[in-house]
């Protein structure tokens, strides 16, 4: 089997251990070790772009840029529908690849593959609906008339988190909205970029349309592409840290910025909650890729009348869990992306312990190969603790207790992020109620998950700028133009 065949198992690392795929070719090279979490081995190795290499991708977005444009909308559509039936078709090698290069367990790589192919399903119906205005201007001198243009050359940087799906929540807008593309993905998880962009081609997606890139010097290389004239959209999803350095960057050329950053999720339990519901909902909200996910619950503020049950039902489901390599049938709960992830979140435990908290279930990283953190669940925490204030990233419940409306909806607002919420109360109205008074862009209600390609994805405060997703999100790739009208 060749490289070029339209069969290829997809799940296989080595077949993805080359790049850059720039203007439709595929560049070889070599320099960034890709590493299984699971075991601390090398999976593969990918190309590592210089600032030339992205000056080259550019261009070769900018000679696909016309052609793009001009493409009728319903054949852009019809390529992002092959798209998303060829992703289905691959989905389990896929999802297996996302399990080695990521380390999330099966179903979970499964149910990202699934929820990443939608934005192409989306984004492909989406194609054909971008909207127009037309207005009688209120002085009665002239008729407004709102076109939407592609807005340009876009170039979007992805994390390792969801390796496949933050790439289609940006590819799939883009290209509906008739832009051409260079996908940065993370160093860690650069594979499934890479495979999905051969399927893109296997779809259909003309040369120089989508542009993908490793690189190790992140900041130099997207710099130069964000002074490229030619580049006209940042499209970033990651930490709030990397986001603002970005919007720096791209403030020298006002490049038009979309940010997606970090989260610090509150999760409100109130005494009138259905326990177990709660309890279902704080297992996804927590769990749900390990508790590596930008809308992973991470401070669970549990009224006083339920608390205790919640704490002894949460540590039992938790405990309960079963850890190992993701790629492994039966395996819940996979490792941490680096070694890094799992110091730093058992610097937040230990802190926490330090201020008061006490250990329900977990509490220390586990030894032996690959980077294992267990699930985790901590009572009695101090709000003032660093854990009640950073991103947590893995699968650790610290949970607070409070009394009233008020003072839920003030701890859940203590933070600099604003990304999403979770709420958990019989009484709708009240659950309505806190949902307006959170600071949050996504507010989940008796839900454990809220993340749907038809809906806008965002997040308010330092969670970012835009949106990603629903009927807005094509628009982020497209520039308004008003024409004054005399008839
Ligand atoms: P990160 O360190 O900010 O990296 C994200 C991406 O930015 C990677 O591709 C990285 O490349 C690149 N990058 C790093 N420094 C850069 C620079 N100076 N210039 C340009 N690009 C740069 O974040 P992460 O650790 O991968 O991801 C976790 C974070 O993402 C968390 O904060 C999480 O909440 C957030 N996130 C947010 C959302 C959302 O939708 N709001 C979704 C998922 C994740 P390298 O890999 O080569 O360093």
């Amino acid at each position: 089997m060749t490289l070029d065949s339209p069969h290829l198992p997809y799940a296989d690392p080595a077949l993805h251990a080359h790049g850059l795929f720039i203007g439709g070719h595929w560049l070889s090279g070599a320099g960034i070790p890709v590493i299984n979490p699971s075991t601390g081995t090398m999976l593969a190795e990918v190309a590592d772009a210089t600032i030339d290499d992205a000056l080259r991708a550019v261009e070769a977005a900018d000679a696909a840029a016309a052609g793009w444009r001009a493409t009728p909308a319903r054949q852009r559509s019809q390529i992002l529908h092959r798209w998303f039936n060829l992703m289905t078709e691959h989905a389990e090698d896929l999802a297996r690849l996302i399990a080695l290069e990521n380390g999330k367990a099966l179903p979970d790589a499964r149910g990202e593959v699934a929820y990443a192919a939608e934005f192409f399903r989306w984004y492909a119906e989406e194609a054909v609906r971008v909207p127009g205005e037309f207005r009688h201007a209120p002085s009665g001198a002239h008729h407004i008339l709102v076109d939407h243009d592609p807005i340009g050359i876009c170039v979007l940087i992805t994390p390792w988190n969801f390796p496949a799906a933050m790439a289609t929540r940006k590819i799939g807008p883009a290209l509906a909205a008739g832009c051409t593309v260079i996908l940065k993905p993370a160093s860690e998880t650069p594979l499934t970029a890479y495979a999905m962009a051969r399927l893109g081609a296997e779809a259909g997606v003309p040369p120089g349309v989508v542009n993908v890139l490793t690189t190790t010097q992140p900041g130099p290389v997207t710099n130069a592409m964000l002074a490229d004239p030619r580049v006209r959209k940042l499209s970033f999803t990651g930490s709030t840290g990397v986001g603002r350095g970005l919007l720096a960057e791209a403030a020298k050329t006002v490049v038009s910025c979309s940010m997606e950053l970090g989260g610090n999720a509150p999760f409100l339990v109130f005494d009138d909650a259905d326990l177990e519901a709660a309890l279902d909902g704080a297992m996804i909200a927590k769990m749900r890729n390990a508790g590596e996910a930008c809308t992973a619950a991470n401070r669970f503020y549990v009224q006083s009348g339920i608390h205790d049950a919640f704490v002894a039902g949460l540590a039992q489901r938790m405990a309960a869990l079963k850890i190992g390599a993701g790629a492994d049938a039966g395996t819940q709960v996979g490792p941490m992306i680096t070694t890094r992830a799992v110091q730093k979140i058992d610097q937040l435990v230990t802190q926490a312990v330090a201020d008061g908290a006490r250990v329900v279930t977990g509490g220390a990283p586990l030894p032996g190969t690959g980077y294992f953190y267990p699930p985790t669940v901590l009572e009695n925490v101090s709000p003032d603790s660093r854990i009640a204030h950073e991103e947590i990233f893995g699968p650790v419940a610290p949970v607070y207790r409070f009394d009233t409306e008020e003072e839920a909806i003030r701890l859940a607002n203590t933070t600099e992020y604003g990304l999403a919420a979770y709420v958990y109360s019989q009484d709708l109205s009240r659950a309505l109620r806190i949902g307006k008074g959170i600071e949050t862009g996504m507010v989940a209600i008796n839900r454990g998950l809220m993340s749907d390609p038809a809906a806008p994805f965002g997040g308010a405060k330092q969670s970012g700028l835009g949106r990603e997703g629903g009927v807005t999100g094509i628009l982020e790739f497209m520039e308004p133009k008003y024409f004054a009208v005399n008839f």
